[in-house]
C-alpha cells in the first residue's frame, strides 16, 4: 500500500519521515511527532518544509495541544512549548475547537492539518 505525502492535495508518494519537532529541538521518535512527506513537500523545493518557515510553523501548530500532555510540565512549560511552535495559546484554542473528534475522543489529526493549512491546496 502507498501512503500518501499527508499535506492536503498532495498526490505524491510520502516516502520520507520528517520530524514534525525536529530531532535537534528534542522532537522525539514517537508516531505524534512523524509526518510522511513527499521529497517535494520536504526539502526538495521552495515548498518544502526545511525551506519554507511558513510550512514548518503551520505543523509544529499540529503538535501544540500534544505537547502539553506529551512533556511535563515542569520539564518543557506550556509557554516554552507554545513560544517554539509560534503560537499563541489562544489563537490554538480557537484552531483546535472547530477541530473533528475521533470515536475516542482524540483529535482529528487530518482535520487539524486541513485547518491549519488554512484551505489552501499545496
Ligand atoms: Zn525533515
Ligand atoms: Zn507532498
Amino acid at each position: 500500500m502507498v501512503h500518501r505525502c499527508e499535506i492536503p492535495g498532495c498526490i505524491h508518494e510520502g516516502c520520507h519521515s520528517h520530524h514534525i519537532v525536529f530531532r535537534s529541538q528534542g522532537g522525539p521518535d514517537i508516531t505524534m511527532n512523524l509526518i510522511r512527506l513527499c521529497p517535494y513537500h520536504h526539502n526538495m523545493s521552495p515548498e518544502g518544509v526545511h525551506m519554507n518557515p511558513a510550512l514548518d510553523k503551520r505543523l509544529k501548530c499540529v503538535l501544540q495541544r500534544e505537547y502539553e500532555v506529551l512533556l511535563p510540565e515542569n520539564e518543557q512549560p506550556v509557554d516554552l512549548v507554545a513560544d517554539r511552535i509560534g503560537m499563541s495559546k489562544k489563537k490554538a484554542e480557537k484552531y483546535f475547537s472547530k477541530v473533528q473528534k475521533n470515536p475516542d475522543g482524540t483529535m482529528d489529526r487530518e482535520d487539524i492539518i486541513r485547518r491549519l493549512m488554512g484551505g489552501r491546496l499545496y
